[in-house]
């Protein structure tokens, strides 16, 4: 094998210093939790209110949102398209104002660093489309921002720890990894057919014995079935995560995206209870 890690092991410089980095919230465990899509201001505000009271840590919703199929890009009749986008980031702002909670949130493409309104993300998620956007990652790279990279569903460990050194390159960044399913969808999925993706947990002890980068876990996206949630939550705790990023809505079933995975407040409770 004659990967660069490979390489490092063979010159005994593999321990723990391979990637080092000052994420800023260092809370354990660090919970993330919103809507997939931000809907409306009123849902987006209340719902983080209800948040902060639970004990959430920060608050994502998605403002810009990558469609798998472009016959989903316009849904309702409120402006959302492929998200609320800009309206949405200002949604986001206020909810800021109104909870005190850091935003998570994603962005696509060089272009939407420029965005007036990237002032409302404390926390900018690179989603897992977007896992080797090398122009994108060079340009996160240099900014003083808390960055939140989801694994590719493809990811391998070292084109993992390639595109945190692409952002840990730019001198700026402050990075954490996201591990959030991959390729391989269990063999029972024609019983459970909201399944897309194969946990991956075992990535998160692998991770720890190379780099010191927080990991954070979504057994949203992971799962893609709210019923699993917890369990897989917990397994991700338990393998050493330090942190998940949960999706929880309102009125989960009639939630814009990713109906099937978002978990109700009091899921999102119980689960929090089981993992202090
Ligand atoms: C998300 O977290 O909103 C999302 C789109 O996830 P992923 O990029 O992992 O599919
Ligand atoms: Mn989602």
């Amino acid at each position: 094998m004659n990967s660069y890690i490979s390489q490092l092991q063979k010159d005994g410089k593999l321990n723990k210093v391979l990637h080092k980095t000052q994420w800023q919230f260092t809370k354990k465990p660090f919970i993330i939790s919103g809507p997939c899509s931000v809907e409306s201001e009123d849902m987006i505000v209340n719902w983080a209110l209800k948040l902060k009271e639970l004990g959430v840590d920060a608050l994502r919703g998605g403002a810009y949102k990558p469609c798998t199929y472009p016959i989903t890009r316009t849904i309702g009749d409120n402006g959302w398209k492929e998200g609320l986008r800009e309206t949405g980031l200002e949604f986001l702002k206020t909810a800021r104002q109104e909870s005190g909670l850091p935003i998570v949130s994603e962005i696509m493409d060089v272009q939407q660093i420029n965005n007036l309104s990237m002032d409302a993300i404390d926390m900018i998620q690179v989603g897992t489309r977007n896992f080797q956007n090398y122009t994108l990652l060079d340009e996160l790279g240099k900014l003083d921002k808390n960055v939140l990279l989801k694994r590719g569903t493809w990811g391998t460990i070292d084109e993992i720890l390639g595109a945190v050194e692409r952002l840990l390159v730019g001198g700026k960044a402050r990075v954490a990894i996201c591990l959030r399913g991959v390729v391989g969808a269990p063999s029972y999925r024609h019983v459970f057919p909201q399944i897309r993706w194969a946990p991956d947990i075992m990535m998160i002890p692998a991770l720890k014995e190379l780099c010191n980068i927080p990991i954070i876990y979504d057994p949203s996206h992971s799962t893609g079935y709210r019923n699993f949630v917890p369990a897989i939550s917990r397994a991700a705790m338990a393998a050493g995560a330090d942190g998940l990023a949960l999706e929880s809505h309102p009125d989960p079933d009639n939630s814009i995206s990713d109906p099937d995975q978002a978990i109700t407040i009091e899921t999102l409770q119980e689960i929090m209870e089981s993992i202090k």
